[in-house]
This record gives structure tokens, C-alpha cells and sequence, in this order.
């Protein structure tokens, strides 16, 4: 059965952290692939991404060049709107009818998902794998609204990885991972006092965002 993590984010930009976490998650959770779905946001939202849509995609597909088993996927900037989860996942559903999907989500990101449009139903057409993120305990994911969900979540036991067969009960599984220490609101705040971003990037990214001028701005 083939297995596909979805990551989503703002990506803005990506970074290391989210390919390392995306690296380390594949190889144990043994996932054949990984999209990562930068979202649309609508410009000049005040809480909304700071590069553009096609900037962010851009960049995320020059991150993944070279990465095998990473993708970039133009699902969300192309529908051009607010980008809801389950809309998402029903447009991959759909070129993927076989695959076991998986949503791939830093603790801080699933903690929101009461917010989420129709996030039950989400929990029953696909799984989510949670990593944790320096600030973020994982074991914070069991207290997800008030530990409604607490029954559906558990372990990632990876003996035959996220193809194997999983337990019944469990649609979201946790999986603890050496996750860096970088954010991308510390990369543009970075960039915004003209500091390097060494090791924070992969270079084709650091490339891109001194070409195009990013995040330069107040
Ligand atoms: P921002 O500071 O703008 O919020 P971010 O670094 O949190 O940016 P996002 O695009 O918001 O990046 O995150 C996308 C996904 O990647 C989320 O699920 C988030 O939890 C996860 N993530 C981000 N950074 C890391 C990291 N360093 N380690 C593990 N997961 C991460
Ligand atoms: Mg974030």
C-alpha cells in the first residue's frame, strides 16, 4: 500500500527544521512520499504571509530538489483562496484513491485544529502523524480540545512502518523526532536586521530570498 505524508504550512519561508522533521518522520514512519503544501493566503492579510503564494511555492520547490521522496504541491496556491484541510485532502484523495494519507503536523499546528473546517471529518478520511518542536512538549497533543480526542491518539510503532497494519482505534499517532530549533518567523526577523541564514535555509532558498528581496521590509 503506498503511504503519503501531507505537510502543510505557511512556509514562509521553508527551512531546515521542516526537512528535517519531514526527513525524519518519513524514514521512520517509512512513508513513500511527502507533499508539502505551501497554503494561499489572501494577500494583505494582516496575520497572513508575508511572500507571496508563488514566492513560497518556489521556494519550497527548490528546498525539495534533490530530496527523494520530497514534493512539492501546488494544490493550495492554485485554488486561490483560503485553503481549508478537508478540501485539500479530497483533491489528493482523488489522484491518490489507494494511498494511506497521512497529515504531518508540528504539536504547536495540531493543537489548533478545533479551528479547523470540519477537522472531524478530516480525522476519519485520513491519519495524522504529530511531531514535536522545541517549545511544544508532543505529549501536549493528548490535551487537544480538552482530550476529546484522547482515545484516537497514540504511539507510532514502526515495525512495519505507517504501511503496516495500525491499531484500530488510532488516527493520530505520535512520533517524537530531534526537531531544530528554527522557525520562520526567526528567519525574517533575520533577514529584516541583514543576519546570515547558515544553516537555518538550504542555499537555493537563501539564494532566492536575496534575489527576489524577501522579508525585507518592516
Ligand atoms: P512561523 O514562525 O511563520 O509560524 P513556522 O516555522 O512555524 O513559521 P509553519 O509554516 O508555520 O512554519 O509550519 C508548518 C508546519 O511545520 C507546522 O506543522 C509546524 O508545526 C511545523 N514546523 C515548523 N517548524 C518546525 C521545526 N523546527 N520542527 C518541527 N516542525 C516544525
Ligand atoms: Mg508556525
Amino acid at each position: 500500500m503506498e503511504t503519503i505524508g501531507l505537510f502543510g504550512g505557511t512556509f514562509d519561508p521553508i527551512h531546515l527544521g521542516h526537512l528535517r522533521a519531514a526527513a525524519e518522520v518519513r524514514r521512520r514512519a517509512r512513508l513513500d512520499r511527502v507533499l508539502f503544501i505551501p497554503s494561499y493566503l489572501p494577500p494583505h492579510k494582516k496575520s497572513g504571509a508575508v511572500a507571496s503564494a508563488s514566492d513560497r511555492l518556489r521556494m519550497v520547490g527548490l528546498a525539495c530538489r534533490g530530496h527523494k521522496g520530497f514534493k512539492a504541491s501546488a494544490v493550495e496556491v492554485e485554488a486561490g483562496e483560503k485553503s481549508y484541510s478537508i478540501l485539500t485532502l479530497r483533491k489528493i484523495r482523488a489522484l491518490s484513491p489507494d494511498a494511506r494519507l497521512f497529515f504531518i503536523l508540528g504539536v504547536d499546528a495540531f493543537l489548533d485544529i478545533g479551528t479547523w473546517r470540519e477537522y472531524q471529518r478530516v480525522l476519519q478520511e485520513c491519519f495524522f502523524i504529530i511531531m514535536g518542536r522545541p517549545g511544544f512538549e508532543l505529549d501536549r497533543a493528548r490535551d487537544v480540545l480538552n482530550g476529546k480526542l484522547r482515545d484516537s491518539i497514540g504511539p507510532l510503532v514502526t515495525g512495519e512502518g505507517a504501511a503496516g497494519p495500525l491499531p484500530p482505534q488510532t488516527r493520530i499517532f505520535l512520533l517524537p523526532i530531534r526537531a531544530l530549533d528554527i522557525s520562520s518567523t526567526a528567519i525574517r526577523e533575520r533577514v529584516r536586521r541583514g543576519e546570515t541564514l547558515d544553516g537555518l535555509v538550504p542555499g537555493a532558498v537563501d539564494a532566492y530570498i536575496r534575489e527576489h528581496q524577501l522579508y525585507r521590509g518592516r
